[in-house]
């Protein structure tokens, strides 16, 4: 299929609800956008994000919308790909053409005056005119009460998800609170995502947690396990160094060491150890799971996106380019990774260096 011509592409002016950002992948798979996925990945997950010329009040210093950035010339804003604007009219049309391929649409809201009002608008428009399942990751410095999460569930949500990002009160307060001026509170996202579990039910919050913030292994997974033990989903995301953010110049973590909190963020949260059986060192670092994690460095669903479900029950938002760019080591796998991407994984863990070379 012929592509649109990205002169279609609205300009900065273009605001929500009529208009929203899509990720690179969810505007390749809707023919928005020429190009390929990085090994033919496929998008299960549409993911919009709602647009203001004034951006988000947000102050976050990982995120490349803090401090009120709208949205650049060719919808340069986001996550380290491009997210283009489009009317919301062409994007529900592309989205009833794609069918089956897509299983699962979220609606991001960013910290706007407007934006709980306009999320309610998109996803009733995504549930009226697609028929899919709507996932609302929300902002809980706006969306605070019961009554407000109720109107998002009736508005299309059957899920909700709550990027806490930061693993410990300090950080957050470090990168999106005090620290920076934010508008963001450690305990007020808690006490929403508890809202969010009355009203939505266990299994359909979700909590997103970025590994590479500052925090140690052991910080990093008893936040996991304290998300799994309210009933919630933790979700995990790899820092990635922002242009134009506060943290633009900060390394991505050691994949090694956000391999090992994949393994425990799979056993938390399939029960199959807690963090009470897990051994950490001095400085944190996961010394011993608990039980043994090879038949799951094999079988290597540790190492895949997980994200909200289709009406099946697995995984939609496998998000391509969630974590890095096209062709960049790939923190969370969007497919069953391969036998050599496994043998990949098992050198990460061995922190990059072979068995044979290894000092003994
Ligand atoms: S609230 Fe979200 S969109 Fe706004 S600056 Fe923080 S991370 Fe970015």
């Amino acid at each position: 299929m012929q592509p649109e011509r990205e002169e279609m592409t609205p300009g900065p002016r273009a605001e929500s609800p009529e208009h929203v950002q899509l990720s690179l992948a969810a505007a390749l798979t809707l023919g928005l956008k020429r190009g390929r996925f990085h090994r033919d990945a496929r998008l299960g997950c549409l993911n919009l994000l709602l647009t203001y010329r004034d951006g988000c009040a947000g102050r976050c210093t990982y995120c490349g919308l803090a401090g009120g950035r709208g949205v650049g010339e060719g919808g340069r804003t986001f996550i380290r790909v491009g997210w283009p604007t489009h009317p919301l009219d062409r994007v529900l049309l592309r989205a009833r053409r794609a069918g089956a391929r897509l299983r699962r649409v979220c609606v991001s809201m960013v910290t706007h005056a407007r934006a709980f009002e306009d999320a309610k608008v998109v996803m009733g428009r995504v549930r009226d005119e697609t028929g899919l399942p709507v996932s609302a990751l929300i902002a809980p410095t706006l969306v605070r009460t019961v009554w407000q999460l109720r109107e998002l569930r009736e508005s299309g949500a059957d899920c909700v998800g709550v990027a806490v990002d930061a693993a410990t009160e300090a950080l957050f307060a470090r990168h999106r609170g005090a620290g920076v001026g934010g508008p963001h509170r450690w305990d007020r996202y808690w006490d929403v995502m508890r809202k969010a579990l009355g009203v939505f039910g266990s299994g359909k919050v979700s909590v997103h947690l970025i590994v590479g913030l500052g925090e140690t292994e052991r910080e990093m997974v008893e936040t996991i396990q304290r998300v799994k033990d309210l009933g919630a989903v933790p979700h995990l995301f790899a820092f990635f160094p922002e242009a134009g953010s506060l943290l633009e110049g900060r390394p991505q973590p050691p994949v090694d060491r956000y391999r090992r909190v994949q393994l425990a963020r799979h056993l938390i949260a399939a029960g199959g150890a807690s963090t009470g059986d897990m051994t950490f060192g001095e400085d944190g670092r996961i010394v011993d799971f608990g039980v043994d994690v090879a038949p799951l460095l094999w079988e290597g669903d540790a190492f895949r996106t997980s994200g909200c479900p289709g009406r099946d029950g697995e995984t939609s938002c496998n998000r391509p380019y969630g974590n890095e760019r096209p062709g960049g080591t790939l923190y969370n796998y969007p497919f069953a990774p391969e036998a050599e991407d496994l043998e990949a994984v098992a050198q990460e863990l061995r922190g990059g260096v072979c068995e044979a070379c290894r000092p003994c």
